[in-house]
């Protein structure tokens, strides 16, 4: 079956035919539908994250399609069930899915070691978030698979396997945003699309978009937010403060990472108010915050990992707000594509005007 394989770091992914291994009797194989192309698919391919691969792995994490074949200890999906892959697993055994924290399970770290087939030249190959979703097929573990009861396309699905459960868990679950409180989104691609949407599910308000892109800060008015912001014409913690009658925002959701962005957004919040870091950072990156105004104004910052989503609770819940639209997600599917398109559309996320790249044909 075809796939894009990640080889080498900052190399384009090989589009190869590879020899996936026999499932195992956890194991589910899905047929996929639709992959999305996520910022954290290109931060893997430039290198930065790739010390997580155990060698040549089939990217791609975010994908929806159609269970084809199932192990004999598999009882949570059977053959034809539509699904959505999961970004992180949800075991129901280990000591944090148990705590309810399954974004958190710690099945995941095996999952990214293990063996998943052949690639042409004999060599094995792995798949990122135990799922490589850039294939015609994927051969995943029980845990890591939710089906859904809908007939939205798989386009729209892929993406709640991971930008939309993310930006959206962010603010209903991570943060659990109360209605009339203020929210910046900082960050415009597809998870922070899916933040401005879930601050209007929560009842928000005001809810202020920053992007230097006018495209996305543009499209982010249209879906919700209340007023949007350009970095570029001042310092942010200024702008929010004006439109937050001086106060500063109750919550802040970085989706960009990183120390400098992060100190920017630290400053739009006021006093009581929390920052949830939603964007990765380097491992090395070290984040400064201002001690007394920090302890004095009793500010909060919080990680996000997977929008601290219970998939299996989740999952099915943003496909019933999708249905009753109060999230869109089909004007989050910039543009649908082939899987010999994949590096491309990885490049593209360099210039950044694309909110999500979704493949769907393999
Ligand atoms: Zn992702
Ligand atoms: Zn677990």
């Amino acid at each position: 079956m075809r796939a894009a394989v990640f080889v080498k770091d900052a190399e384009p992914l090989l589009i190869e035919n590879v020899t996936p291994a026999e499932p195992g009797p956890r194991d589910v194989v899905v047929e996929l539908g639709a992959s999305g192309i996520c910022h954290t698919d290109l931060t893997v391919q430039s290198g930065r994250m790739s010390h997580l691969l155990a060698g040549p792995s089939i990217l791609g994490h975010e994908g929806a399609g159609t269970v084809i074949e199932v192990g004999n200890e598999v009882s949570y999906v059977k053959v034809g069930d539509r699904v959505i892959s999961a970004v992180r697993p949800a075991c129901g055994r280990c000591d944090n899915c148990l705590r309810g924290k399954t974004h958190l399970c710690t099945a995941l770290w095996p999952m990214l070691r293990k063996r998943r087939g052949a690639r042409p030249d004999g060599g094995d190959y792995y798949a990122m978030s135990g799922l490589g979703t850039f294939s015609q097929v994927m051969t995943v573990d029980e845990a890591s698979v939710v089906p859904v009861k809908t007939d939205l396309p798989f386009e729209q699905l892929a993406l709640i396997g991971c930008g939309l459960t993310t930006g959206a868990g962010s603010v209903l679950f991570t943060a659990d945003v109360e209605a009339g409180s203020s929210v910046v989104i900082v960050g415009c691609g597809g998870v922070g699309q899916a933040a401005i949407q879930a601050a209007v599910v929560a009842g928000a308000t005001p809810i202020i978009a920053v992007d230097p892109m006018a495209s996305k800060r543009e499209v982010a008015l249209n879906l919700g937010a209340t007023h949007a912001i350009d970095p570029g014409a001042g310092d942010i913690g200024e702008q929010v403060r004006e439109i937050t009658g001086g106060r500063g925002a109750d919550y802040a959701f970085d989706v960009v990472g990183g120390p400098n962005v992060v100190a920017q957004t630290y400053k739009t919040i006021g006093a009581g108010g929390m920052l949830v870091l939603v964007g990765y950072g380097a491992p090395d990156d070290e984040l400064k915050f201002p001690a007394f105004d920090f302890q004095s104004q009793e500010k909060c910052v919080k990680g996000c990992v997977a929008g601290s989503a219970r998939i299996r609770r989740d999952f099915q819940r943003f496909v019933d707000l999708i249905e009753t639209g109060r999230i869109d997600t089909a004007s989050m599917v910039s543009r649908t594509i082939s899987l010999d398109q994949v590096n491309q559309a990885l490049d593209d996320l360099h210039t950044g005007d694309a909110i999500r790249s979704v493949i769907t044909s393999f």
